[in-house]
């Protein structure tokens, strides 16, 4: 009986090739070799999943526990087109998934889940060690430049090799941090073949401030500790830190994508900051008061409102005339102070990228409709989200719906 079952799935398996080893080709290579399929992975670099194991260097925020409604309105315009492979691949799924390759999860105080080892290689490893078990091959060094004749072609270490597959994914990642494999070198490839492509953004992104030279001398590399940002976006209590370009953080990125499309629309943005959040402009105004004109106003600010000098330097920065404005004015902008913002820092900087594929190229199966047999998942499709573990569950979601999809079209081949 075993062994009839064993033939029947033999019978059916196809060739499939995984052009991509992070987070979203590598689950489909679990999906599709798990149902039977002769699977390949293709990867440009050495080895494969340098992004995820990157992502290990900050604890690995693998997804969120928050209710399932608002954690899907965290892919905002996309959330229509993410949600069956969101919900074919739930964030409790996600932590079954892991905890099956050994690493256990927890949810950290912001709703944030992590392995409990806080690292990504421990994962990596079980998981690879699982794909080898289901017989799937893993090629580095083998980068992608296109189709030829109807094959792949790869510049690999022996030269140039052309593959044949019944069906292909491609999962080639975003275009940011492109040192770790994800440099969008394949556009012009797929393009060529009239793929409908969005030009990528900078997500999760610090931003230029056009600092003084004294104060980028003094403050770059100091953290702002809570405080509230503003932004078209909503309002985040965070940290974030002054860097030697402007600013970078959690903080900032949650408003990234507003301030980034504002930037673009308008050509000019602005982060507000809540520099002492829990205390009224009324109160500050009158402990500023208490402390009378005779002492600096560093030192005014650093005790009425508990202000660290950073802060004290920030509001320096964009009021030069603070320290001869009445005390209610000064209340008033330490409880909003806009820091002007230039531009969004490059693309290979930030954390993520918006832009990609277009979803009208892609059917409900995650093919691309030129392109029939060939799909693709994870950052290489047009949506975005912020840090939070929504990045992972997306690519390892959208990476399980494609190999779905592919298997679906599969049967369908005569
Ligand atoms: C510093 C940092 C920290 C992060 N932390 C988190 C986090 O804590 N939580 C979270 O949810 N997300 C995080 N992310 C984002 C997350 O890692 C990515 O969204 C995710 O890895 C994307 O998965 P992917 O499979 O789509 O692409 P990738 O992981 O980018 O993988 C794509 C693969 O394709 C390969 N490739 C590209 N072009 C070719 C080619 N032409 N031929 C062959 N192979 C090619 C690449 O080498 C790469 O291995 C972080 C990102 C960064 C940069």
């Amino acid at each position: 009986m075993a062994k009839m079952a064993m033939e029947r799935v033999l019978d059916k398996a196809r060739q499939v090739a995984i052009v991509g080893g992070g987070p979203a080709g590598l689950m489909a290579a679990e999906m599709l070799s798990a149902a039977g399929h002769a699977v390949t992975v293709f990867e440009a670099m050495p080895t494969v999943a340098r992004k995820l194991l990157m992502a290990g260097k900050s604890g690995l925020n693998i997804t969120h526990a928050e209710d399932y409604g608002n954690f899907l309105h965290r892919f905002g315009d996309a959330e229509p087109k993410l949600r069956a492979a969101l919900d074919g691949f739930t964030p409790g799924m996600l932590r079954d998934w892991a905890h099956g390759l050994g690493q256990e999860t927890f949810v950290g105080t912001s709703g944030r889940v992590f392995p409990t080892v806080m690292k990504a290689s421990p994962l990596l490893r079980a998981w690879l060690a699982r794909l080898e078990a289901q017989g799937v091959t893993i090629r580095t060094r083998h980068r992608w430049m296109g189709f030829s004749g109807g094959r792949l072609v790869f510049v690999a270490p022996e030269g140039e090799v052309a593959v044949e597959a019944d069906a292909v994914l491609l999962a080639l990642g975003g275009a940011s941090w492109p040192r770790l494999g994800s440099d969008a070198a394949w556009v012009p490839a797929l393009a060529a073949e009239g793929v409908v492509l969005n030009p990528f953004k900078p997500a999760n992104c610090g931003f230029d401030v056009d600092w003084s030279d004294v104060f980028r001398q003094r403050f770059a590399g100091k953290a702002l500790k809570s405080v509230i940002a503003i932004s078209p976006d909503g309002a985040f209590q965070g940290e974030f830190v002054i860097t030697k370009h402007g600013i970078e953080g959690s903080i900032v990125y949650a408003h990234s994508a507003a301030l980034r499309d504002r930037l673009d629309e308008t050509g000019k943005a602005s982060l507000a900051i809540d520099l002492a959040p829990g205390r009224a402009v009324e109160r500050l105004s009158r402990d500023l008061a208490k402390l009378g004109r005779k002492e600096s106003l560093a030192n005014r600010m650093r005790k009425a409102a508990g202000l660290s000098a950073v802060k004290v330097g920030l509001l320096r920065e964009i009021f030069p005339d603070i320290s001869t404005m009445p005390d209610d004015f000064v209340a008033a902008r330490i409880k909003h102070a806009e820091i002007p913002l230039l531009r969004p820092r490059p693309i290979a900087e930030a954390i993520s990228s918006a832009g990609g594929v277009d979803w009208h190229g892609l059917d409900g199966n995650y093919m691309l409709e030129k392109l029939p047999g060939i799909f693709a998942a994870g950052e290489m499709l047009d949506w975005e989200a912020p840090t939070g573990g929504y990045l992972l569950t997306a690519c390892f979601a959208t990476g399980k719906a494609a190999a779905k999809g592919m298997a679906k079209w599969l049967e369908g081949l005569a």
